[in-house]
């Protein structure tokens, strides 16, 4: 069953205080802030971050309309398909230090983990010019990695937190996360990955190859050496998790619009409404939260944002008959496996190529072959009725940071989206961070980084 909670004051790691039932502990908030500051606050996006948002706001007492066109937690979004890692690890960006000398590679392999359409290169090139950049030195590489880690430190208590108010503690699980390589020197070859991580606070435990067999029996025997990060969650189900949170939200007061925006209205720098295809959700205050879709409603409201889909695939083998006891990820694969209640899932791939090209279906394949290598006990004659594709768009800045913070042209609205590989695992501080951004107070974290206008 769910509860809402009520904020009685700011926090700084202070868990909240739960409330009774849903509607009583609304109602609460509600008057405690009716004369302080109460608004109506318009969130567009049910996914992660959209409904983390929401359940934050209403926490703080507001009135909260979510408006999402499909359903929350749906196949539309990142945040049903993602790798389902909720690790403090996740801190090293994706642009690195001789980035760039990989990019006539990432254009002439199509089915290399991070490809480039051609026909979408012209398109493509400020924001490519912008990622090289933001990995070319090793002190903009570890700024970003400070300002991932403040996202993603403390997810898997968050995360527990969240679930557990929303009445479904069983979706998060702490299992660890294993990194896999054939040998140790596979490992050393990432040396300033680990560095990074190493300087944020993230600690391992490192595996030989006895150590790897007992921990992960069934796993294949060209993985020599391991490294676990025991403080690293996993959900076992983003749809439903993310649902089950939209659902949390509405008990707690929010309405649920079906539709979609396409832009503000703004009368004398005031926000009066939020306009969608078939009319208005009236409100006074807005956050975006539309992921990938994210960029035209920013332009909306006077930001520029350097936003493009990093459009990533999975694969799900329904009852594998093999269960990994960690969440995964092989070094020869770059890819995420992870046990879901749907099936074992290994979910990666970066294809830039834009939102409306057709899905690669063939790369969802490599990941399920690489997966079927890594396991060999699993069925390597699978129908195709046992394998469940899907392809996603990660919300994707150049510098791998999201943008959150208030808009430039109206400062009713706050911005929301841009997580790329770690939306699911940052959802909840994101959603903290909007609701102290809104109150106008002092925020959860230092919102500096995150700044949307850094684009501009
Ligand atoms: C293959 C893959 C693996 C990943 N693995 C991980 C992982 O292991 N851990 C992790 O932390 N992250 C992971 N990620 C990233 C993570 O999934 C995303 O960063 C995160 O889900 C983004 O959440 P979001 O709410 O911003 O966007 P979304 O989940 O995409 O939600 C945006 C919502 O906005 C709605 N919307 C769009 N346009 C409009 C509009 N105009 N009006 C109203 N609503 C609109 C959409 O329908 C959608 O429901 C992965 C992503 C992929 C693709």
């Amino acid at each position: 069953m769910s509860r809402c909670s009520r904020r009685r004051t700011p926090e700084r790691g202070v868990p909240r205080v739960a409330g009774a039932g849903a509607r009583d502990v609304a109602a609460a908030g509600a008057r405690e802030v009716a004369g302080a500051g109460a608004r109506d606050v318009a969130v567009i996006g049910a996914g992660i971050v959209g409904v983390a948002c929401a359940i934050e706001l209403l926490r703080d007492g507001h009135r909260v309309t979510l408006i999402e066109p499909g359903p929350p937690g749906g196949e539309q979004a990142a945040s049903y398909g993602n790798g389902a890692w909720l690790s403090p690890s996740s801190v090293v960006p994706m642009s690195m230090p001789g980035t760039w000398r990989k990019v006539p590679g990432f254009l002439q392999d199509p089915l290399g983990p991070l490809a480039i359409r051609l026909a979408y290169l012209p398109r493509l090139l400020p924001w490519l010019a912008r990622f090289v950049h933001a990995g070319a030195t090793v002190a903009r590489v570890e700024a970003t990695a400070r300002a991932l880690r403040a996202l993603v430190g403390d997810a898997p208590e968050r995360h527990r937190r969240l679930a557990a108010e929303a009445g479904v503690p069983q979706l998060i699980e702490r299992r660890g996360l294993l990194y896999i390589f054939p040998e140790r020197a596979d490992f050393e070859a990432e040396a300033l990955a680990w560095r990074l991580r190493r300087d944020n606070g993230v600690r391992w435990l490192e595996l030989d190859a006895d150590e790897l067999r007992q921990q992960e029996p069934e796993l294949d025997r060209r993985y020599r050496f391991g490294v676990l990060v025991e403080a690293a969650g996993n959900c076992t189900d983003p749809g439903a998790y993310v649902a089950a949170l939209a659902a949390h939200a509405v008990a707690c007061g929010a309405t649920l619009r079906q539709g979609a925006a396409t832009g503000f209205r703004v009368e004398g720098g005031r926000l009066r409404a939020v306009v969608l295809h078939d009319g208005e959700a009236p409100c006074d205050a807005a956050v975006i939260c539309a992921g990938a879709r994210s960029r035209a409603l920013a332009r909306g409201v006077g930001d520029r944002v350097s936003l493009e889909t990093e459009r990533g695939y999975h694969a799900v083998i329904t009852q594998p008959g093999v269960e990994p006891r960690h969440p995964m990820m092989p070094s020869d694969g770059k890819m995420a496996i992870t046990a879901t209640k749907g099936g074992l899932r290994v979910a990666g791939q970066v294809e830039l190529a834009g939102l409306d090209a057709a899905p690669n279906w063939q790369r969802a394949r490599i990941l399920r072959d690489h997966l079927l290598r890594t396991f060999p006990n699993l069925p390597q004659d699978l129908p195709e009725d046992r394998v469940k594709l899907w392809m996603g768009h990660r919300p994707s800045t150049p510098d791998g940071l999201p943008v959150i913070g208030r808009a430039s042209g109206c400062a009713d609205v706050v911005h929301a989206y841009g997580h790329g590989h770690v939306g699911l695992a940052a959802g909840p501080i994101t959603g903290r961070l909007v609701a102290d951004l809104l109150a106008g107070g002092p925020t959860v974290i230092d919102p500096t980084p995150y700044a949307p206008q850094r684009f501009n």
